[in-house]
């Protein structure tokens, strides 16, 4: 299998498999038990803790280890919901585990905006300025259906300079982009699984300028932000797949795979002119490419036609495939209900080379011609019964 899923979830790296076999078979115990043997688990446990924390600027005790960016999302709505009376402004792209904590746990006091608006940071200041009422912002890093990237660290100056916080998913970027300006964000987060370690791992960071933000009560772990075990073989992977996954994203690797990437859409809109790719000309991630692909078939066709073909690709978020819904992030764009049913998302990982974007592409159009033979043999039947 050629697996183009990356956005959905990342194979396991073989330093996070080492390090957690190593962390089960040695220190398997409870790290919050009084003997011994946990006083040195709770150690190492908090040795990886520093470590992510120096590889994501920030200070240890604003790192959360929990289940990943769901429990994150719905532990910060929750939090700010019960902080006071204040509306929020949230992006209407972000991820259902945003979108639906926002409307679970803040209702009417949700304000969305289009994180594509022009001038964005103006609109949102002026919403600030027009309602005072609103006091915190929600947006994602990076779009997990187009790879859209948004300006998040400029979002942040903003909400510094006006004293709010600011929950920003940065879940499709941890592992995949330069990490500068994370620094400057009170509330980020990730799931391990989208950068190489196992699933049911991943964290936040809540700096507690603006009090805390609990997840789960019912126990003092993670300094009583998160009740429940701590897992230190899944937080030992967490930590090393994150160190590889950073040590990749150097400016060189970036651009050779955004060219990798461009020269897909490229030579895609060449062959097939009626290919949509989604968010074209902006700001992307050097790994996505969510595309309307030409003709009658919906995306679960050419899904399953790829596969057949040993490729693996998704359609939009993994999170709402089951649904069958239309794309919510494409019905922001504006996208035309029809071109977003025969979407496809593309989505690499930092082991997918030139040639398996070139095998993907030759695919895609061979599955294409196929497709219309298909069509025009189904339409001259249809002639001949006339
Ligand atoms: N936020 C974003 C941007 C995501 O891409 C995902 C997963 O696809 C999530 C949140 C939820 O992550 P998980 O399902 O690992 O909790």
């Amino acid at each position: 299998m050629i697996y183009f899923d990356y956005n959905a979830t990342a194979p396991l790296v073989e330093e996070a498999k080492q390090a957690w076999n190593k962390a089960y078979e040695e220190s398997w115990v409870n790290p919050g038990s009084p003997h011994q043997a946990s006083v040195e688990v709770r150690a190492k446990f908090e040795r990886c803790r520093e470590r992510v924390a120096e590889l994501l600027m920030c200070a240890p005790e604003e790192l959360v280890f929990l289940s990943g960016a769901t429990e994150v999302c719905n532990a910060w709505m929750r939090s700010f919901a019960k902080s006071g009376e204040k509306k929020i402004l949230v992006s209407k792209q972000e991820h259902a585990a945003m979108h639906e904590s926002a409307q679970e746990y803040l209702g009417d006091r949700v304000v969305w905006f289009s994180p594509v608006a022009e001038n964005l940071i103006e609109v949102l200041s002026e919403k600030l300025h027009a309602d005072p009422e609103i006091g915190a912002i929600s947006m994602m890093a990076a779009n997990n259906e187009t790879g859209m990237v948004f300006p998040w660290q400029e979002v942040a100056i903003l909400c510094r300079e006006r004293g709010i916080p600011f929950y920003c998913d940065t879940c499709q970027w941890i592992g995949k982009q330069p990490l500068a300006g994370l620094e400057e964000l009170d509330f980020f987060c990730t799931s391990a699984h989208k950068f190489g370690a196992p699933k049911g791992v991943g964290l936040m960071k809540v700096s507690g300028r603006f009090g805390t933000t609990k997840s789960f009560v019912g126990g003092s772990q993670e300094h009583s932000l998160r009740a429940g075990t701590q897992d230190y073989a899944n937080v030992a992977a967490l930590s090393a797949a994150l160190e590889v996954a950073i040590s990749r994203t150097t400016t060189e690797n970036i651009n050779t795979r955004l060219k990798w990437r461009d020269e897909f859409v490229e030579k895609l809109s060449q062959r097939l002119p009626q290919a949509v790719v989604h968010g074209r000309g902006k700001a992307c991630l050097w790994n996505t490419v969510f595309v309307a692909l030409p003709g009658r078939q919906k995306a679960i066709d050419w899904v399953d036609a790829l596969w057949k073909e040993g490729f693996a690709v998704g359609f939009g978020s993994a999170c709402s495939t089951a649904k069958n819904k239309t794309s919510r992030v494409l019905e922001d764009l504006g996208v035309d209900p029809e071109i977003a049913s025969r979407s496809i998302r593309i989505s690499a990982g930092w082991d997918r080379s030139k040639f398996d974007w070139e095998a993907l592409l030759e695919v895609i159009l061979k599955i294409h011609q196929k497709f219309s033979e298909d069509q025009t043999d189904s339409l001259t039947e249809v002639v001949s019964i006339d």
